[in-house]
């Protein structure tokens, strides 16, 4: 059998991978209203920034990272040497850590600086259980805002995020909007402590996962996906009531602007999203329909800490990542399809072989004024190139006869009303161009 694309990757043929590229125009353009300009980092990252970032005690650090080993790395590995820790490399999992990473190595926001609002589109990688909807390769279009704490920045993005899936097409009426708050370094120990009282207390009832979490990361057992573990977690004690003053006043503000904007929004204190840098707000929006288990289409909340934990000075931040792929479901579950592949505007159909290189010198002519040209490359017959000028939908059809050509003319054929002209060679692309606008 041929080589196949690995387990959970998926090719974007051309129609698809156009619309990615829409895809991301449009995340460009809405987000860079509010002042997001765009940021390319490296794909692979050093592995300590996501164990340091993200928190070793998370699935996607500890179950689903792709490390990446260079050939020399293999061979120290091999030869039972150790890898050094800065040449231990991992495909990212997510765009944070590597646009925080690089505000801080750049030193984007410096002293007094307004805040850095990036905006990144890629491949994440997660060594995943492949389903619908969950892959090992696919597409996030994300933002990051470095150096502001204030609550008007996370409703700023929660909103923007909305008006974004509004453009997409996605219906306001099959999305919900969950949001919630991690408390902060003060408040958030001591929930910690009663999360991990509440796991112990129910011992026997949690998975083994869980049981193992009261230990290392009792938050994370939001997270689990066992359904009798996710039933008790639903009886645990609700973060909100444990949150100190100030995160307290931060939540209320970032509800009360979501309010002002007519952002409908539902409090879900299990919501605790599977990274553990988050501080503060986070929030998830789902789609109800379409997506099975995988429905979140996009997410993301406030990491105050981030920065220092990699080693920056403190820089509070808010972000969120949206999947494409799932975007796409999502839409498809609404009833939108693909556009069809545009075709081309002209197509040069040769009478005979002598007039082939006057059709390829004419191609090149009609390019040159951005006309969309084709020509045959496989010696077919007439006939054969009229049907091969309907398949690639083109709008006109020049036809080069030794006599036309002779006269210094051809002949301009409009496939969608049949009319035909005969037209002088020097005035073809320029009646081309007129028609085309
Ligand atoms: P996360 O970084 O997990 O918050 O993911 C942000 C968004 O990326 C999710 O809401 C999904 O839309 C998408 N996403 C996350 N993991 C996957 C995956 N394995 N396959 C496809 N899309 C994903």
């Amino acid at each position: 059998m041929a080589i196949q694309a690995p387990k959970g990757t998926k090719d974007l043929l051309p129609v698809e991978a156009a619309n990615w590229q829409d895809f991301q125009s449009l995340a460009r353009e809405v987000f860079g209203v509010y002042g997001y300009r765009l940021i390319e980092t490296p794909i692979i990252e050093t592995a300590e920034l996501f164990v340091r970032g993200i928190g070793q005690a998370t699935d996607v650090v500890n179950k689903e990272m792709f490390e990446a080993l260079s050939g020399e790395n293999m061979k120290s590995l091999i030869e039972g040497r150790e890898v050094k820790a800065k040449s231990r490399l991992a495909l990212r999992p997510e765009g944070t850590a590597g646009v925080v990473r690089a505000v801080v190595q750049h030193d984007l926001v410096p002293q007094g600086a307004p805040p850095a609002k990036l905006l990144y589109a890629g491949p994440m990688f997660r060594a995943e259980n492949v389903q619908k909807g969950r892959q090992r390769q696919f597409n996030q279009v994300g933002v990051e805002c470095l150096g502001s704490e204030e609550p008007t920045i996370d409703a700023e993005a929660i909103i923007m995020l909305m008006h974004f899936f509004d453009r997409l097409g996605i219906p306001r009426s099959s999305m919900v909007l969950l949001i919630n708050s991690m408390g902060c370094d003060h408040c958030r120990p001591a929930y910690r402590d009663v999360i991990a009282q509440y796991l112990q207390e129910h011992h026997d009832e949690f998975c083994h996962t869980c049981q193992e979490r009261a230990h290392t990361n009792p938050l994370r057992a939001f997270d689990c996906k066992d359904p009798n573990c996710a039933a008790l977690m639903e009886k645990a004690p609700a973060i909100t009531d444990y949150l100190c003053e100030d995160c307290v006043a931060h939540y209320e503000t970032v509800k009360a602007l979501l309010d002002r904007a007519g952002i409908e929004y539902k409090e879900d204190f299990t919501l605790v999203r599977g990274l553990d840098y988050y501080t503060r707000t986070v929030f998830e929006v789902q789609v109800d329909g379409g997506l099975g288990s995988q429905n979140a289409i996009g997410g993301g909340g406030r990491y105050d800490r981030l920065a220092e934990e990699i080693g920056g000075r403190p820089t509070p931040g808010f972000g969120f990542a949206l999947g494409y792929e799932r975007c796409q479901l999502a839409l498809e579950a609404a009833g939108f399809t693909l556009p069809p592949e545009q075709g081309c505007d002209v197509f040069i159909a040769c009478v005979n072989d002598e007039v082939r290189e006057q059709a390829f010198e004419l191609a090149e002519r009609c390019r040159s004024s951005l006309i969309s040209t084709e020509i045959d490359h496989q010696h077919r017959s007439l006939k054969s190139q009229f049907k091969l000028a309907d398949r690639l939908s083109a709008a006109r059809v020049i036809i080069l006869g030794p006599d036309e050509l002779a006269e210094g003319r051809c002949v301009l054929r409009d496939m969608g009303t049949h009319n035909e002209i005969t037209i002088g060679l020097d005035e073809v692309v320029t009646e081309l161009t007129n028609a085309l606008l």
